[in-house]
């Protein structure tokens, strides 16, 4: 292994090939983690990135780290218990909008409330792009390019951030997969935020969508520092329309599991840290 010292962005791709589509944004969202990787000398051997189902969830194989590609909609779950066991881990689960926010929406509700120290990343396209461009979550309501919904969707699309914020997220964070070096920025911010960091990607389907490639029209940066009250925050996610990047809002609490008595029985070990921690829970 490369010296961490100077290990640059490119030593943290595995030997891996991406089988993306050309030109879809997960590209932009590998080398932004290896950059943020690289600007934090993360030793492989104690970063593990965890994912679910989908085009983004491949994503793990392509980084030289620990990786769990897992079960649709579950990369949050494994993700806390991973860090639960092992706090010294960096851990940041990974996947894209119709596995994290519709079979994976209740594990993202209750990670927001929960605040176990990782980072996840939401890569939404607004489509299902593996199972070959099927409505997801996120989809406006009048996207007719599916044939399983020539009429639209007819559904309010789901707001993550807003969702995030109302569930109890400490830090929401938005990139543009146009914007690599703004993802790599946000992803260091949260990978050392001491809590859990929502980082939401709009990461286009170049295949399904075409036309987000008109994203980079749209985008435009917060001004300013970070929301800290989470009133604002909630005017904001409501009223806007999805594409203000940038970190948005930050309010520092408590992590999960809370400090508990060091007792004879807590050794250090796995399954001590896991009983003391389901003893708070009890
Ligand atoms: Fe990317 Fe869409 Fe191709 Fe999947 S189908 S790899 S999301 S461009
Ligand atoms: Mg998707």
């Amino acid at each position: 292994m490369t010296d961490l010292a100077v290990r640059k962005a490119k030593d943290y791709k595995s030997t891996v090939k991406p089988i993306w589509c050309p030109g879809c944004g997960h590209f932009s969202v590998l080398n932004a983690i290896t950059k943020a990787a690289a600007s934090l000398a993360l030793a492989p051997d104690d970063t593990v990135l965890v994912s679910g189902i989908g085009c983004s969830s491949r994503l793990p194989a392509y980084v030289d780290s620990y990786g769990f590609h897992g079960v649709h909609g579950r990369g949050l779950a494994v993700a806390q218990g991973l860090k639960v066991a092992r706090p010294d881990l960096t851990v940041i689960a990974l996947g894209g909008d119709g596995d994290g926010f519709s079979i994976g929406g209740n594990h993202f509700l209750h990670a927001c409330r929960r605040n176990v120290n990782i980072t996840y990343i939401a890569m939404d396209n607004e489509v299902y792009g593996m199972t070959k461009g099927q409505a997801s979550p996120t989809s406006p309501s009048d996207w007719t390019r599916s044939k399983l919904t020539p009429h639209g969707t007819g559904q309010r699309p789901f707001k993550p951030a807003a969702v995030a914020l109302s569930a109890g997220a400490p830090w929401i964070a938005r990139g543009y997969s146009g914007n690599p070096n703004g993802i790599a920025r946000l992803l260091a911010e949260a990978t050392a935020f001491e809590g859990f960091s929502f980082l939401h990607v709009l990461s286009q389907c170049i295949t399904y969508c075409p036309a987000q490639t008109e994203w980079k029209s749209i985008v435009r940066e917060h001004t300013g520092p970070p929301l800290d009250r989470a009133e604002e925050a909630a005017a904001l996610f409501l009223s806007e329309d999805g594409f203000t990047t940038g970190l948005l809002y930050r309010n520092e609490r408590p992590t999960w599991p809370p400090a508990s008595p060091v007792t004879a029985a807590d050794d250090g070990s796995v399954f001590a840290r896991l009983e003391s921690a389901f003893e708070v829970i009890a």
